[in-house]
């Protein structure tokens, strides 16, 4: 009851932030409290990020809806999150995504571990929890609709780009230390639009930092 009382007000803070309705349905859908640590469960539903083992953290809530209001997921499309962490981003995009499936690769194997039982508690079953390199994408399920990276990534990378279908589009936050949050949609070129200045933790890898 409490964790209900603390999700309305979130989730009313961020409509006064201007998120669109479906992104807000799907993320009073899915319980912060079942991604975050024990230690942090009075933290749940503030609007900050919180630690999660392996130096990593769950994203602020209004960075998870802004990110998913950007990316504008539809039913039935096929989505790419690079860096699972809790799980807790994925299943916002699951829920968004409908019929359709989402695809997380995290490179940190207990953390990936740690998303499949959260994305269990909860109950989303269109998740896929892979351990990799996500700074190479997934090419074993590409083309993807949407594709959406939680961590800081040298630039806008082409092992991304290459796996978006045309009419795609991939959110990304470029920089070292501070970011700018990119959204990019793919027609015969690349749109590339700058949508705000973020902190994310860096993306590490073959073609990350
Ligand atoms: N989306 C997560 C938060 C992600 S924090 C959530 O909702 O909780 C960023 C994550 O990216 C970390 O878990 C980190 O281990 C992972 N990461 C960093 N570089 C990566 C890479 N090259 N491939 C896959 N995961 C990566």
């Amino acid at each position: 009851m409490e964790f209900e009382v603390k999700s309305n007000q979130l989730i009313e803070e961020l409509r006064q932030h201007g998120i669109r309705e479906r992104v807000l349905g799907a993320m009073k859908s899915v319980h912060r409290h079942l991604f975050v640590p024990e230690r942090e469960q009075e933290n749940a539903y503030g609007d900050y990020p919180l630690m999660i083992g392996f130096n990593q953290t769950i994203s602020a809530p209004h960075m998870v809806a802004i990110m998913c209001d950007l990316l504008d997921i539809r039913d039935g499309m096929k989505v790419l999150e690079i860096g699972a962490g809790s799980g807790y981003h994925a299943a916002v995009m699951a829920v968004l995504a409908g019929s359709g499936h989402v695809y997380t690769v995290e490179r940190i194997e207990p953390l990936a571990l740690l998303a499949r039982q959260n994305l269990k508690k909860a109950g989303i079953e269109n998740v896929t929890v892979i351990v990799g390199d996500g700074s190479l994408g997934l090419p074993e399920y590409a083309p993807y609709d949407r594709i959406s990276v939680a961590a800081a990534s040298p630039e806008i990378l082409d092992t991304l780009t290459d796996q978006l279908k045309i009419g795609g589009k991939l959110i990304i936050p470029v920089g070292k230390n501070y970011q700018e949050l990119y959204l990019v949609t793919k027609t015969d070129g690349l749109k590339k639009e700058v949508k705000g200045d973020v902190v994310f933790v860096p993306l590490v890898g073959k073609k990350g930092f």
